[in-house]
């Protein structure tokens, strides 16, 4: 099935306008479309209202504000990309940023939608749940907001309820600071076979935070929790961080699928782990 089934439109005026129309059933945002429209065109997705909210400039922002860096969920992958302020806190989301597709679909496709999308492939939930980031989200009672490691139920769910919508992403901002995001594809702009986002805060040589998110191998919220754990409080030298490289391999759950058997996933979580902390500890030592 190639063509969606009959549904209305209607162009959101305002965020209030948006939360209006939401709170019909069987209703969608829509933002870039790119993930959206396929499923609707193969009938895997058949809401009864579109909700296009693509004319709300107010959503559509990054910036940094009060140690946050603030990213509306209207903001394009493109946007990210060519952010200078969101390249100098964060080169985690430059570096995934160039290889999210093509800049076809980098032009249209939004940073709320692909969290929302919750696709186990995303980049950007790896690389925001690596970054502690906290999802704002938009309701008739007015605005929570959520842990981004909090974000996704699971594949293709997200707890954002009816009625509501993601108004934009917030990212602490914080000194000795560096991260890094590494992925493995078969071509240029395909998905993901594994990638790997590192988050470290360092003092006096020793990591007193760190992130890992993990794409597309079946790791929990997109966290290498246990490897987290075991780098906190130790010197970045030595094997350290093959050794979280490898905790990470060990402890996410990847399928095997036309994209690679399930060793061969894990040997790449381990390396592009390794790869992206080693990156990220560099760029924390020149911050
Ligand atoms: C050919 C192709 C290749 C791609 N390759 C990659 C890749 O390598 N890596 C990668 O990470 N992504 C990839 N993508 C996905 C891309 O990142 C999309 O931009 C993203 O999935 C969805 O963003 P969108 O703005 O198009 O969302 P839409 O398609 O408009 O929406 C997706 C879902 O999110 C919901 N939604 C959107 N915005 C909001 C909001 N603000 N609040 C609540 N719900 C919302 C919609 O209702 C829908 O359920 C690819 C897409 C295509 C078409």
């Amino acid at each position: 099935m190639q063509v969606p089934a009959h549904v209305e439109y209607e162009r959101a005026a305002s965020v209030a306008h948006a939360l209006s129309l939401l709170s019909r059933p069987e209703t969608r945002v829509v933002a870039g479309g790119h993930s959206l429209i396929p499923m609707m065109k193969l009938r895997l997705a058949q809401p009864e209202l579109l909700v296009d909210i693509n004319g709300l400039a107010e959503l559509a922002f990054i910036v940094l504000d009060a140690g946050q860096l603030r990213i509306g969920a209207l903001a394009r992958h493109a946007d990210l990309l060519e952010s200078e302020v969101a390249g100098e806190c964060f080169p985690i989301f430059h570096d995934a940023e160039r290889v999210v597709a093509d800049p076809i679909v980098r032009l249209w496709g939004t940073v709320g939608g692909s969290l929302c999308q919750a696709d186990p492939s995303e980049d950007l939930s790896a690389a925001f749940a690596a970054a502690r980031a906290t999802a704002v989200i938009r309701g008739p009672d007015g605005e929570r907001a959520v842990p981004v490691r909090e974000f996704h139920l699971g594949p293709y769910q997200t707890v954002v309820g009816r009625g509501e919508l993601l108004a934009e992403i917030r990212v602490p901002v914080r000194p000795g600071t560096g991260s890094a995001y590494q992925k493995v594809s078969r071509r240029v702009g395909d998905w993901s076979i594994a990638a790997a986002g590192a988050v470290l805060t360092m003092s006096g040589g020793r990591i007193q935070e760190a992130g890992i998110g993990l794409t597309a191998v079946g790791a929990e919220h997109f966290v290498a929790a246990e490897a987290e754990e075991f780098l906190r409080g130790r010197a970045a030298g030595g094997d350290v961080f093959a050794r979280a490289g490898a905790i990470a391999a060990r402890g996410c759950q990847p399928a095997a699928d036309q994209r690679g058997p399930e060793d061969f996933k894990r040997h790449l979580v381990a390396e592009l782990t390794t790869r992206a902390l080693r990156r990220a500890a560099e760029r924390a030592a020149a911050a």
